[in-house]
């Protein structure tokens, strides 16, 4: 076991205020089940679940009411045991309408029956993908991609480097700081449980070098773990925790234009899906619950938060003690890369790692201005894109070019509107290019 300083720098990113001291320092703090859950079958990239379960059926916790449609999909369980009260469309985070599920909980919390296998070292690496399948485990760093289609490469494109994200670059968010710290020991077993299933020799576990403490603590979890294993430690910035970011700062390798991590022989998996494999495989239980910071300065009390997936973020709220003063502004997720809300009866998902609320001298108003042509857009763009550019051509709606210049290849990090003392509406230019050019795509197809 090894602690290295990262070797490859990244291209462009920012430093904006982190704010993480609001919660870093709080332990996750269980919240009791709440009067309602509503669990959404979009939770995850790719096809919604399709539900399984009837008004008025009564459900265990961890029973499937959602089966997964095609591959890449993920099933979704039950997050408490209840009865069944309404199967309606509800609003997501993102703003869109998807099929959700109301439990209402009976107090017992009654798992079904589940099925451990503690010893998985002997258990078979596609036995093992399919637990992950089968535990509706999906990426919890934001992304929601399928967790048991990225354990499944292709055999033509073996996986030599693992890599554990620890980053957590979003400011404000500290929710896989305190995992790192509560429960290094449980990441470091899913890490060589997932390290088993990829037949990865390279595991690396990266974190930003302002968490030293759970630095420490996992380099401490992974010291007798045999073969080649490193602590990287990240210089703070970001997106440092961005996927194709990571794997050049760990590897020095880029993901070409339109593919994968497999194509370099990698695969990141995020510090909370780690821990939800391992959950998944050792103690066979399905993803129910999750933890979020909630946080922001008009919160009473911020922290970490674990709560079951569905419940409402005004009683994630409540249960950190509401407001004071006024909020201008909700976030869920990070300030970066979040989803501002307008109201708070949406429900939590396997990627809800953050709920932000920000105060009015934190919410800048502001017109959109001509470009002035400064450059800052491309000196911050982490994928050697020219902001400016693309943007301008998705206003004049000239989509062939933009995608000829590489729109496509935009992760939606931020940092150009970050940067931009135009405000020009940068992020929301670049998702409206690539949604347009990927729907362009899917009706070609038929
Ligand atoms: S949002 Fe897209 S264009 Fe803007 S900096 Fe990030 S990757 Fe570059
Ligand atoms: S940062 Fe804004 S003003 Fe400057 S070049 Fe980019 S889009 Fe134009």
């Amino acid at each position: 076991m090894a602690r290295t300083k990262a070797q490859f720098k990244i291209n462009g990113g920012v430093h904006p205020s982190y704010h993480k001291g609001l919660a870093a320092a709080k332990a996750i703090a269980d919240m009791p089940l709440p009067a309602l859950l509503r669990v959404s079958m979009s939770q995850h990239l790719g096809a919604p679940a399709q539900p399984t379960v009837a008004k008025g059926d009564t459900v265990k916790r961890g029973q499937v009411i959602g089966e997964a449609a095609g591959f890449i999909s993920a099933a979704v369980h039950a997050p408490t045991s209840g009865t069944v009260k309404a199967l309606a469309p509800a609003e997501t985070a993102t703003g869109a309408k998807a099929m959700a599920v109301d439990i209402e909980p009976d107090g017992e919390d009654a798992w079904v029956e589940l099925t451990t296998h503690a010893c998985w070292e002997e258990t078979d690496p596609k036995q093992l993908v399919e637990i992950v399948a089968d535990t509706g485990i999906c990426g919890m760093g934001g992304a929601g991609f399928p967790t048991h289609v990225k354990l499944s490469p292709p055999p033509e494109k073996p996986i030599d480097t693992l890599i554990i994200n620890g980053a957590e670059c979003e400011p404000y968010l500290t929710a896989d700081h305190r995992l790192m710290l509560e429960y290094a020991d449980q990441i470091a077993e899913g890490a060589a449980i997932i390290r088993k299933i990829l037949g990865a020799e390279k595991l690396i576990v990266a974190i930003e070098d302002n968490k030293p403490d759970a630095i420490d603590a996992m380099e401490t979890a992974l010291k007798d773990m045999k073969g080649d294993v490193t602590v990287l430690v990240l210089e703070t910035g970001y997106p440092q925790g961005a996927e194709k970011q990571q794997i050049f700062a760990a590897i020095g390798k880029e993901v070409p234009s339109g593919g994968l991590p497999m194509d370099v022989g990698a695969v990141v998996e995020n510090v909370g899906t780690t821990l939800a494999v391992w959950d998944a495989v050792v103690n066979g239980k399905p993803l129910t619950e999750r933890v979020t910071t909630v946080t922001g300065f008009p919160v009473q009390t911020p922290g970490n938060v674990r709560s079951r997936i569905g419940t409402l973020y005004s009683d994630l709220l409540d249960f950190c003690g509401g407001t004071t003063g006024e909020v201008a502004k909700v976030i869920s997720g990070g300030p970066m890369m979040g989803f501002a809300q307008h109201s708070l009866d949406v429900t939590t998902t396997k990627t809800t790692s953050g709920l932000l609320f920000l105060a009015p001298d934190q919410v800048s108003e502001f017109t959109s201005m001509p470009c002035i042509s400064c450059g800052r857009c491309v000196v911050a763009c982490p994928m050697y894109l020219v902001p400016s550019e693309i943007s301008q051509m998705i206003e004049a709606e000239d989509y062939e070019t933009a995608e000829e210049i590489s729109v496509l290849d935009c992760i939606e990090c931020g940092c150009c509107a970050f940067e931009c003392p135009a405000h020009r509406p940068l992020v929301q230019h670049m998702k409206q290019g690539k949604s347009h050019i990927m729907l362009k795509r899917r009706q070609k197809k038929g």
